[in-house]
């Protein structure tokens, strides 16, 4: 994946997110990164989280930089409670506090039924649900501790779970990743209303096929890319920012009605293009 730094980015406004301090998970490849950089051309702070590769992640924080904001690398592995307390705890003594969570690590370990592993299964629930549940709970301690900061946001705090369309579409041969989704999708409705009343908005963003690491067998030959073409009636495949673009939507206060939904980003692909000339 290219930097994402440049003109496509431009379109978000300066100021939206200005004086807010953003954590991204798995934030130096693919969605998280071209989310934490739109979040930084977006005005906010973002700390830049990831598990492998250090370079990448302070790559990203170079182009956040650039846009006058301040931005840091974080190592920690999501799925690790004391990493991830640790991580919350570091970004509230550097940063001040928190702001905005992008609860987006995740990964695939695919495989038939019969031949996935209970490691398999194990570690995409670890990364993908229970990830997300162990940042969501710690941002939601520093969020409650602090309250709502009327000239910095409505909100006392905002949580977006990266989810996918495969929260509402079966997917063969991924079962551990789409029982992840699913989990993600009523993890992220049950925190919203238990946090609503406390001004904290949880939401969700359900990616269809972007352009990134994860899903390259599917976008790198012309056959696979023309299959998946099939699926999307925009007949586009998504890039980075298409995401990312959603993400600082929800995360500002252009949205601050918008409790507890699960915006899908994915060209139609959830409008079962199938029945378009059948059923
Ligand atoms: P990617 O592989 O480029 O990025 C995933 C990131 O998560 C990487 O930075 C990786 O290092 C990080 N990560 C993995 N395990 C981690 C851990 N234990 N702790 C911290 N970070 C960890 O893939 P992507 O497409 O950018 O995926 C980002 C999110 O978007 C994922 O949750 C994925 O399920 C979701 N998603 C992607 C697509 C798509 O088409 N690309 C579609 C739907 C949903």
């Amino acid at each position: 994946m290219n930097s994402t730094a440049g003109a496509t980015q431009s379109v978000i406004p300066a100021h939206l997110l200005k004086g807010q301090k953003a954590l991204v998970t798995g934030a130096n490849s693919g969605i998280g990164m071209a989310t934490a950089i739109g979040l930084g051309r977006a005005g906010a702070d973002v700390v830049v989280n990831y598990v492998a590769d250090h370079d990448a992640a302070e790559q990203v924080v170079k182009e956040i930089k650039a846009f006058g904001v301040r931005a840091a690398a974080y190592e920690a592995d999501v799925s690790k409670e004391d990493q991830v307390t640790g991580m919350v705890d570091r970004m509230v003594q550097e940063f001040g506090t928190i702001d905005i969570l992008v609860a987006n690590a995740g990964l695939q370990r695919d495989a038939r039924l019969t031949e996935m592993t209970l490691a398999q299964w194990q570690k995409v629930l670890d990364v993908n649900l229970t990830g997300q549940f162990l940042c969501a709970r710690e941002v939601t301690k520093e969020f409650l501790r602090r309250g709502v900061v009327p000239e910095v946001s409505r909100a006392a705090g905002k949580i977006i779970c990266m989810s996918s369309v495969h929260q509402l579409i079966p997917w063969a041969g991924h079962v551990n990743y789409a029982a992840s989704k699913g989990g993600v999708q009523m993890m992220m409705q049950t925190l919203a209303q238990e946090l609503a009343p406390q001004k904290i908005r949880v939401n969700a963003v359900a990616p269809g096929a972007i352009k990134t690491p994860i899903n390259r067998s599917a976008w790198e030959t012309p056959e696979a890319r023309a299959d998946l073409l099939k699926l999307i009636p925009y007949d586009r495949i998504g890039d980075p920012e298409d995401i990312a673009y959603a993400v600082v939507g929800l995360a500002s206060d252009l949205m601050d009605y918008v409790v507890g939904t699960t915006l899908y980003v994915d060209g139609g692909m959830t409008l079962f293009p199938g029945f378009a000339t059948g059923g």
